[in-house]
């Protein structure tokens, strides 16, 4: 059914049971399950979305537009509050531990860091500030340091930068920062809200293999992408969100060789000379459903 047996299938549906064979084989670094999320109380975003992070594993989650994909981030990192939004259904485990409605400053203190989309770094900070404040959960010197070199290996492209403002380092470097930022924070998982948008394709190279270098020293990723060939081919598993329900899911390679995978999204290649704003109506015309 999944990635680790090498069985290239994929599936339609969602499945708490999915999970639950997932978790049972090779134990979870984030599990969701049969997750239902509400926004001010009337708007049904999520309808029973369940996905799993296996330990030690890249996850793919792809979806157009208003798929579903930030408000899952937001319930795993417990941010809804601050959207007026709740979850009404399902749970969300971290590493075996249910984290469903616990403030989101414990649940990073329980292993998990998140960038953004949009590359939310200091503007006015020196890279080297930056990366200090990512470690604001630890009080371990020596960790702390041993992160920042780590992060300076990992990102070459940083350390002649590291006393210069953020603001100032272009997209791909800023990119860089924020995952360095958020590294610092040693997480057992990682979760990344579109790593590669506005990215020129040679940076988004670099971000992809920065993704792999990162989950082989042992962090476990959630890779949220609308770039499908740059996620599919180095994540295990994909997941494929549509009005907040999972249709697609399986082996990150088999995915990639999915005829609506290829139709829906892989059409960006030819697609890059569109607009973003084409690709966006392309996208909404398509249902999985249908
Ligand atoms: P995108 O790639 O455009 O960010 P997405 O897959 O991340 O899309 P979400 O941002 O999670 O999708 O949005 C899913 C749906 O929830 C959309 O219909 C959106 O309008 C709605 N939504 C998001 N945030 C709120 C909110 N705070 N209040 C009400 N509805 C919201």
């Amino acid at each position: 059914m999944i990635g680790h047996d090498g069985v290239a299938s994929s599936q339609t549906g969602t499945g708490g049971a999915l999970t639950d064979t997932v978790a049972a084989r090779t134990g979870t670094a984030l599990t969701v399950a049969n997750l239902e999320v509400v926004y001010n109380d009337v708007v049904l975003v999520l309808r029973g979305v369940s996905l799993a992070v296996p330990t030690g594993q890249i996850v793919a989650l792809l979806g157009a537009n208003g798929a579903g994909k930030t408000t899952l981030l937001r319930a795993v990192t417990g941010l809804l509050d601050v959207h007026r939004g709740r979850v009404t259904k399902g749970s969300v485990t971290l590493d075996g531990k249910d984290v469903t409605k616990v403030e989101a400053s414990k649940i990073v203190r329980s292993g998990l860091a998140q960038v953004m989309e949009g590359r939310r770094i200091f503007a006015e900070l020196t890279v080297d500030e930056n990366l200090r404040t990512g470690a604001f959960t630890r009080r371990d010197k020596a960790g702390i340091n041993d992160a920042y070199d780590r992060a300076m290996d990992l990102f070459p492209a940083l350390q002649s930068r590291r006393k210069d403002t953020a603001g100032y380092l272009s997209g791909g470097e800023q990119q860089m920062l924020a995952i360095g930022r958020a590294l610092m924070a040693d997480p057992k998982i990682l979760l990344l809200d579109e790593p590669s948008l506005g990215l020129a394709p040679k940076v988004v190279e670099q971000i992809r293999d920065i993704v792999v270098a990162v989950n082989e020293q042992g962090t476990s990723v959630l890779l949220v992408e609308q770039n499908a060939t740059m996620a599919l081919s180095i994540s295990h598993e994909g997941y494929v969100l549509e009005h907040g329900r999972v249709v697609k899911h399986g082996p990150g390679k088999a995915l990639l060789d999915d005829k609506d995978i290829r139709e829906f999204y892989l059409g960006m290649g030819e697609a890059g000379r569109r607009s973003f704003r084409d690709v966006k109506t392309y996208r909404r015309k398509k249902s999985w459903g249908s």
